[in-house]
């Protein structure tokens, strides 16, 4: 198929996809670190609550931290050993936020575990199940997916979405995941399948792995989901632009997918659902792809939740330079670390070493208006002119102007000749929405 004729969705750009380093390199096992440094917040929502004491030993997979409310979820012991710390450590946002701190006995003992036929169970034990394993996104949005499974009855689900876009630079972990367990995403989405009771699956991949497309097209042959393969275009894998590519539907300004019947999951996610609902085991690792020009051997690792940055940066060869950015996530929606003791956690899908000769540092020049952020937004905003009320102080004008619909994807700035950061004053409209609702 020619890649003009692939669904896709309208703006968006195409930076170099950085992803040679490691597409064809097989996930790896990490060891364990010296410590585990496992924060009570790696979900949207409320932070869980510890449920364990320094100097306890546990077990891998038990429940350290219960989840607090609905939009929450519980977290595990990612392997087994003694607490030694209930404390604030440095987290991946960069604050100091309670975290439990284990030391591995290395023995990798597990907890007792409750395997189950996922067929013999009700929608409802399947759904708590999946929160019980603390299953959030794994993309990177840590939205509690037991959340997602269950919308109110007057919002019908038809469509379920696997996302295998990976549009990102440099990551492929998914890439990897869906080569080397095709079988066990294909288990979990059967799971959401019998949970949402959709007339239709779709599978969407870029059209630059055409391995993954292959593979999955042919263990989904015959089972009514299709794999669809998309234009190469970044943010293809943005929920809202995934949806359109695939259904043709759009999600009105402020709503979530619910509201045009379709519920989107992550591949990784599908496989950790298969983890938590057929071998009942909770979500305490995942894969990762550290890369970045300041990596010496760029990896996919699979590392247990919790492991500290600088053990993943030593697995891959270390570092001869102090790195000048430090990015958990992709290069154009991942979160600056301050420093590599922050751990990995849940939804770190990458990790990428920059130094200061690879980032480009143009000086900021006025707008030439262009157009250009305009042209690329793929929510239909007008990035310059809600950067302009934002510096006015206009908050009910960027409010009018849609600006909550930002999904901060930094195509604008990334385009912007004149070098003007617009996504971080489109971050600060957002903030600003939400300050002025709150006291509203
Ligand atoms: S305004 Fe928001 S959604 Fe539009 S390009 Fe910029 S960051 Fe992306
Ligand atoms: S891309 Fe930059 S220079 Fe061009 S209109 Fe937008 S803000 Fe102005």
């Amino acid at each position: 198929m020619s890649s003009s004729a692939l669904k896709t969705f309208p703006g968006g750009l195409h930076p170099p996809d950085s992803k040679q380093a490691t597409a064809g390199k097989p996930i790896e096992l990490s060891p364990l670190p010296v410590e585990l440094i496992l924060p009570l917040s790696q979900h949207i929502g409320a932070p869980a609550e510890a449920c364990v004491e320094v100097g306890e030993f546990v077990l891998k997979g038990q429940m350290i931290g219960r989840a607090k409310g609905f939009v929450s979820v519980p977290i595990h012991a990612s392997t087994s050993g003694e607490v030694i710390a209930v404390e604030p450590r440095i987290h991946p946002s960069g604050r100091l936020l309670p975290s439990i701190v284990i030391k591995p006995d290395g023995e990798e003992s597990w907890c007792e575990l409750f395997p189950a036929d996922p067929e013999k169970l009700t929608a409802a034990e399947l759904i708590e199940r999946i929160l019980q394993a603390g299953i959030v996104g794994m993309g990177g949005a840590t939205f509690p997916t037991h959340v997602k499974l269950s919308p109110p009855d007057d919002k019908p689900i038809d469509t379920l979405i696997l996302n295998g876009v990976e549009c990102e630079p440099f990551l492929t972990a998914d890439h990897r995941l869906m080569l080397e367990a095709p079988k066990q995403i294909l288990a979990g989405i059967n799971i959401l399948r019998k949970i949402l009771q959709v007339e239709k699956t779709w599978i969407g991949i870029e059209a630059n792995k055409p391995d993954a497309i292959a593979l999955l097209q042919e263990l989904c042959a015959g089972t009514g989901i299709e794999v669809v393969p998309l234009a190469v275009k970044y943010p293809q894998g943005a929920e809202k632009q995934l949806i359109l590519a695939l259904t043709g539907r759009e999600v009105p300004s402020g709503s979530l997918p619910m509201e045009v019947g379709v519920v989107v999951q992550n591949v990784a996610t599908a496989a950790a659902i298969a983890t938590a609902v057929i071998e009942g085991k909770p979500l305490v690792d995942r894969v990762g792809t550290i890369s970045g020009p300041l990596i010496k051997k760029p990896k996919n690792l699979r590392f247990h939740c919790g492991t500290p940055l600088q053990h993943l940066v030593d697995l891959c060869g270390g570092i001869e330079h102090p790195p000048a950015k430090i990015l958990a996530g992709g290069p154009m929606m991942g979160q600056t670390q301050l420093t590599l003791e922050a751990p990995a956690t849940r939804g770190t899908s990458g990790l990428l070493l920059f130094a200061k000769e690879d980032l480009p540092l143009r000086p900021q020049t006025p707008c030439i208006r262009c157009g250009r952020c305009v042209q690329v937004c793929p929510a239909g905003l007008l990035p310059t002119t809600i950067a302009a009320y934002v510096r006015l102080d206009l908050i009910e004008a960027a409010e009018q102007t849609s600006a909550m619909d930002c999904i901060e994807c930094g195509c604008c700035s990334y385009s912007c000749p004149a070098a003007i950061p617009l996504v971080q004053s489109l971050r600060q409209a957002k903030g600003m929405i939400l300050e002025k609702r709150r006291g509203a």
